[in-house]
């Protein structure tokens, strides 16, 4: 790579360990033109998948959407923001360690319901009865049967 200080197109690599518990590797290196030294850090890239919409087209993933969709299956229940910014949070590691470059929404729907049905489970039937279609009412009202016991 291109040193930073005098832009020289090598750069050689004089020291290479692990950083971060193991999840980045440091590199130390040293401009073969200046003789500079400045260190890099190389990680996984871990990228949130395209969201497939029902209608075929694709969008960029919107956390501000999802959040929206929890929020409102949320309202007045005695859930935390944290809570939810954790769920959140959950949602978007799962997405990320797919390793898909797409996903269909209706996963990220399923997603977003198992995350209601561990915060609250009114919130989780709320959400349910907007977001499946009337063919998937069937299982879910088993659920709910389940989830009376
Ligand atoms: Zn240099």
């Amino acid at each position: 790579m291109r040193c930073p200080f005098c832009a020289t197109e090598e750069t050689k690599v004089i020291d290479s360990r692990l950083a971060a518990n193991g999840y980045q590797i440091r590199r130390r290196r040293e401009c073969v033109g200046c003789k500079e030294r400045f260190t890099t850090f190389e990680s996984a890239e871990l990228v949130v998948p395209y969201v497939i919409k029902n209608d075929g087209s694709r969008e960029p993933f919107d956390a501000e959407k999802l959040r929206l969709g929890l929020r409102r299956a949320l309202n007045k229940r005695p859930v935390s923001a944290d809570d939810v910014e954790k769920a959140i949070s959950q949602i978007i590691i799962k997405l990320q360690s797919m390793g898909e470059r797409e996903v269909p929404s209706r996963h990220i729907g399923t997603l977003a319901m198992d995350a209601l049905k561990q915060l609250d489970k009114v919130a989780y039937i709320r959400f349910a009865s907007i977001y499946l279609s009337f063919s998937d009412m069937e299982e879910f009202t088993k659920e709910i049967e389940k989830l009376k016991e």
